[in-house]
């Protein structure tokens, strides 16, 4: 007889929102057991529980405790995962739910942002030899050092999916979600826009760090380093989704173009132009687990100079703290906040054999009278920050010069 193969199925937010879907989701697992695979399946919390889960702890508190707040959104997902469990119990198969921990999912102690580390996996083994389907909490893990429950950061179920799948060698790891997978750009802004069929690992973490909803950066980052195959794909329908995998076929000059509205621009007016002054700054802002984006510092007159930077809107007062702080300490000038930013990018791996993509893009952005305010580039990736309001002529536009 041929090994069984072992497939990872996660579920996202609204492919479980109400009984209802979960009923949509539970056929699916079965389907997939009955082709004679072993499941393991990986639920989000339903709907917008999470969401839901924060704005209770902030009705009570501005600045809820971190280690609080990793025991109360990590119950989501364990609502999620034992109505799935007792789901299928009811239709006849046989199947376990464990969280994060008893999966001896091992993570570093940060709170709210905790990376996994290591996946015991055990029980999960356990529990698939015996002949279960096995539900693993999605976004929680376990501190061995601190023995407390972390969570990995928001869409973090998708880096639980793809880690469980390389730590027991899964043949696969699929992503259902409610849209058909990975769009050439945003559908519900361009209208254009195309299904992907095939991806590379490396294109889709470009894609998903700018500004891609659909993955998680991180899982990407899981799947390249194990080789692992992603397909992203609706819960909902019959399509066949998107392969995220080491090469594609055809390596096209732009694969997608990608927006972030979630972003806001930072400037540190007047800091002395010296050695050490941007790592001591930049220093202060990691230290605070800020993710910093873009940078770009200015050319000095008189030996200072200006700094801008992009981080999360959501991180907006951690900054700020810092900024005050930091513009004291280095004797600065002041500092600025831009809410009204965004930033527009086009992903593609055949940009690294072609030249003159970079202005292209920026000659569609002027010729549709877009202003850009920073550029940051990596091998397959320009990105540009332009005012917030014309995110949508930027998109449609570039999308049409690239891709359709
Ligand atoms: N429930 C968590 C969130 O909403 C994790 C996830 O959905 O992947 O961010
Ligand atoms: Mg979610």
């Amino acid at each position: 007889m041929f090994p069984m193969s072992l497939i990872v199925q996660k579920f996202g937010g609204t492919s479980v929102a109400n009984t209802e879907s979960l009923q949509v989701v539970a056929q699916r697992i079965i389907d997939c057991k009955n082709k004679g695979n072993d499941v393991v399946v990986v639920p989000s919390a339903m709907g917008s529980s999470t969401d839901e889960l924060i704005n209770l702890a902030h009705e009570l508190s501005s600045k809820p405790s971190p280690r609080e707040m990793d025991m109360l959104l990590s119950a989501g997902e364990r609502i999620t995962m034992s109505l799935l469990s007792i789901h299928l119990n009811s239709l006849g198969y046989k199947s376990i739910s464990l969280t994060g921990s008893q999966a001896g999912i091992i993570t570093s102690s940060r709170h709210g942002k905790a990376e996994i580390e290591e996946i015991t996996g055990e029980r999960v083994r356990e529990g698939l030899s015996s002949g279960n389907i096995v539900i693993v909490a999605g976004f929680q893990g376990f501190n061995r050092d601190t023995r407390e429950i972390t969570t990995l950061g928001r869409g973090g179920s998708d880096a639980t999916a793809v880690a469980l799948a390389a730590a027991l060698g899964a043949e696969r790891c699929e992503i259902f979600t409610d849209v058909d997978g990975v769009f050439t750009a945003d559908p519900r802004v361009v209208n254009d826009a195309k299904l992907i069929e095939e991806i590379s690992y490396d294109e889709m973490l470009e894609m998903a760090s700018s500004g891609a909803g659909v993955l998680m950066a991180r899982s990407v980052e899981f799947g390249r380093r194990y080789n692992i195959p992603i397909i992203v794909k609706s819960t909902f329908t019959n399509n066949k989704g998107t392969l995220v995998t080491e090469k594609t076929m055809e390596e096209a000059i732009v694969s997608g173009v990608t927006h972030n509205d979630k972003e806001i621009k930072f400037t540190l007016y007047g800091v002395p132009d010296q050695p050490g002054i941007a790592g001591k700054f930049f220093g202060a802002l990691s230290e605070s687990g800020i993710n910093v984006d873009m940078i770009v510092q200015n050319v000095s007159k008189k030996s200072i100079t200006d700094i801008s930077f992009t981080a999360p809107v959501d991180q907006k007062s951690d900054v700020e703290e810092i900024l005050s702080k930091v513009s004291k300490d280095l004797n600065a000038e002041g500092y600025d906040i831009d809410e009204n930013v965004a930033r527009v990018s086009i992903i593609g791996a055949g940009m690294k054999s072609e030249s003159g993509v970079a202005s292209r893009m920026f000659n569609t952005l002027g010729k549709n009278s877009i202003n850009i305010s920073m550029i940051s580039t990596s091998p397959i990736r320009v990105s540009c920050v332009i005012n917030r309001k014309d995110t949508k002529k930027a998109l449609e536009s570039l999308h049409k010069e690239f891709i359709s």
